[in-house]
């Protein structure tokens, strides 16, 4: 997967487009990121003892990849990510800039 957890990213599509965040959690299985603080949904929690009540809490949820862009970490851009090898090493380098970063 071309976003890895510690990105920045800019959210393209959905009610959160436009907005950008850092990636928490990513899931690439699923093709799926987590976005801190955005992407939220409600989520009941029930209580977990006798005398205490119920809340709703939001969460991040997953979000597809095809739904954000990279931010460049060196030119600070949006962009796409391509892969190359220096000394066969996998990088992922900027389409916008030509830099490559891990
Ligand atoms: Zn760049």
């Amino acid at each position: 997967m071309k976003i890895k957890k510690g990105d920045t990213v800019l959210i393209i599509r959905g009610k959160d487009r436009g907005k950008q965040g850092k990636v928490v959690k990513a899931l690439p299985k699923e093709n799926r990121i987590i976005v801190e603080g955005l992407n939220l949904v409600k989520k009941h929690v029930k209580p977990k003892r006798a005398g205490e009540k119920g809340r709703i809490i939001e969460i991040s949820a997953p979000l597809d990849v095809s739904k954000v862009k990279l931010i460049c970490p060196l030119c600070k851009q949006p962009t796409r990510v391509g892969y190359t090898f220096i000394n066969d090493e996998k990088r992922r380098f900027c389409k916008k800039c030509k830099g490559s970063f891990n």
